[in-house]
């Protein structure tokens, strides 16, 4: 293969030393892009300990009653704020800090312990689950995941109990979805002991509540003119921290208190440095794993919620003598809103689980989660908008701002066109690489036919059979069978596309779209047989149609998906596009 366009290489070495500086195990989603289905990732369906399960059935029940009681998602959204008997509530029932270790004042609980409860708030109120999701999934994630000891004494105690709020700061004008462009600046001091902080954030869920902020801010690398993004640790209290805009306007979520802020020669200690200098990028990764995980919880909360009231109204309402539910272009909404709910609520559980069970790189798997379940919510609520009619349009009914709560769901934490564009390029890096060793010995054969041997074993062993996907329930047999094959052909279109298009690659994001999206897909249907299996082995078929329905039309997008790879009207596309912009 030929090296990588100029343009392209500074870009590719930085994120390469992010993204892949660590030797891991490879995870399932890198594994499909290999062509293999690792079972033991996604197989059994996971559950809970026992004792996860006893404490989360002492605490989902608490929980909903307090929030029968108190959360009033109306008056949240008109008035454009959480109350703080609410803040409260949950900060005593433990939810502000439930996977904090029980030693910081946590419950431990584990990623999908936890996913069950942002389900039960996400299904009520949007803001109230993005509001938990700022100060516990991001907003104290830095701390629990790169704080020394001593910072997560000195910090997590009052975070975790909810007296103090967490907010995650790394939007800025100039860095939004390009999140390595971070212009605040920190300067550090001559005698080392601290940094001055200049610069403006914008967007910022609970800043204007919050006690305390993980910001993100350019620091100098010594010995060069070179700079790389640090985690800092700041409070509202330190001179220079200018609050511009406290709870900027907004379309939904508008309990949520969203700020813009700025800097202003603010001097931060040098003790409250998160995590190394100058690896910033990749704590802000790692936080946003979280974040994602979490998105998928409340996602699906919020699609089970559409999908109930979806079937009220198709039951109630009757129109040319019928009711709604009786009628087919009805009946489809239903099935599909309820098989994506089905596949959303499994992977959310396969994708935390890999998170407990300590899968170190599960950066595939949160992005394909996050872009698959919000672009389900997405389609689930404007489907119950639509059977619901006119009166969807009215204020006495929670649709509205069901439709306006979720359409944040595919811009935050990673805009759904970059997220694809990422899961595509990361996933095919590994393919990629093998195929780039085996180009290598053919041109120069001294030195690289070693390692090309095996790579072109691993590429022809992948090429020549559909790996074996495990199955316990008989009935899935053919589910299991097609799903290999699935995959099988994926492999080959990912071998084909990079051979045919070798570093473009880079640039062809209508590729890179169909790659991602089949690829999600293979994961959901992953997740979804393997949970059907689960279920049928405990006697239970009242999921059959749904989980069967999803499988076949998840299939069927697989194809379309790896078909277009090769007929598609593209160049008709970018030249549309041009005039359009031009
Ligand atoms: C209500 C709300 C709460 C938020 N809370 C926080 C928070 O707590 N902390 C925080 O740090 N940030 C927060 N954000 C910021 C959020 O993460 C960013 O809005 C998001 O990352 C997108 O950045 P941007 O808005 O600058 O859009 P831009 O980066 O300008 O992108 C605009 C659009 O361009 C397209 N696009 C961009 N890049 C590409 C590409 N490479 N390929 C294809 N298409 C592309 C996408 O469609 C994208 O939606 C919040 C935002 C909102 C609206």
């Amino acid at each position: 293969m030929t090296s990588a366009l100029p343009r392209h290489q500074k870009a590719i070495d930085d994120a390469e030393s992010l993204l892949f500086s660590d030797q891991q195990h490879l995870g399932f989603a890198k594994g499909l892009f290999f062509g293999r289905f690792i079972a033991d990732w996604v197989m059994p369906y996971p559950t809970l300990s026992t004792a996860q399960r006893t404490e989360l059935d002492a605490v989902l029940p608490e929980l909903r009653e307090f929030l029968d009681d108190t959360l009033d998602p109306v008056a949240i959204d008109r008035h454009a704020d959480i109350p703080p008997e609410v803040i409260e509530g949950l900060g005593r029932l433990g939810v502000l800090g439930m996977t904090a270790p029980a030693e910081f004042g946590g419950r431990g609980f584990s990623q999908m312990a936890y996913g069950c409860v942002l389900e039960e708030i996400g299904s009520r109120c949007a803001s109230t689950s993005v509001f938990v999701n700022a100060h516990h999934s991001v907003g104290i994630r830095a701390l629990l995941l790169f704080g020394t000891e001593e910072q997560k004494r000195r910090w997590l105690p009052p975070l975790v109990a909810g007296q103090q709020l967490a907010a995650f700061a790394l939007t800025e004008p100039e860095a939004g979805s390009d999140a390595a462009n971070v212009q605040t600046r920190a300067e550090p001091s001559a005698d080392g002991t601290h940094y001055l902080l200049n610069g403006e954030k914008r967007y910022i869920t609970n800043a204007a509540i919050a006690q305390v902020l993980t910001v993100m801010a350019r620091t100098p690398i010594p010995g060069g003119n070179e700079t790389a993004v640090t985690a800092f640790l700041v409070t509202p209290d330190m001179p220079g921290f200018t609050m511009i805009e406290p709870r900027m306007e907004k379309l939904g979520i508008r309990g949520t208190a969203t700020a813009r802020l700025a800097f202003r020669n603010m001097r931060v200690p040098r003790e409250n440095i998160l995590g190394p200098t100058g690896k910033g990028l990749k704590v802000a990764l790692s936080v946003l794993d979280f974040g994602r995980t979490t998105f998928g919880a409340c996602s699906t909360g919020a699609a089970k919620a559409c999908l109930r009231l979806a079937g009220l109204h198709a039951r109630r309402r009757r129109q040319f003598g019928r009711s709604l539910g009786e009628f087919e272009l009805v009946k489809g909404k239903i099935a599909r809103m309820a098989a994506h709910t089905y596949a959303m609520e499994a992977m959310t559980r396969v994708t935390a689980s890999l998170i407990d069970r300590g899968l170190e790189d599960y950066m595939l798997e949160t992005a394909m989660l996050k872009v698959f379940t919000t672009e389900a919510l997405w389609q689930i609520v404007n489907d119950t908008f639509q059977i619901y009619g006119g009166s969807a349009y009215f204020t006495d009914l929670p649709l509205e701002r069901m439709l306006r709560d979720a359409r944040i769901n595919q811009i935050g934490e990673g805009a759904n066109e970059v997220l694809t564009s990422f899961i595509a390029l990361v996933g095919m890096r590994g393919p990629g690489m093998q195929l780039k060793e085996i180009w290598d010995a053919i041109h120069h054969p001294a030195g690289h036919l070693r390692r090309a041997w095996s790579a072109g074993l691993d590429r022809a062993g992948a090429a020549l059979h559909a790996p074996e996907v495990p199955f316990r329930s008989e009935s899935l047999q053919s589910h299991a069978h097609r799903l290999g094959k699935l995959i099988w052909y994926f492999n080959i279109a990912v071998d084909r596309t990079l051979i045919q298009h070798r570093e473009e690659i880079l640039d062809r994001q209508f590729l890179q779209e169909r790659i991602a999206k089949a690829s999600m897909e293979l994961f959901a249907s992953a997740c979804v047989l393997s949970r059907w299996d689960a279920e049928l082995q405990a006697g239970l078929k009242e999921h059959d149609a749904t989980a069967a329905l999803f499988l076949h039309e998840s299939a069927r997008r697989i194809g379309r998906a790896l078909a277009e790879l090769r007929e598609n009207d593209d160049d008709a596309l970018v030249a549309a596009a041009e005039a359009a912009l031009r």
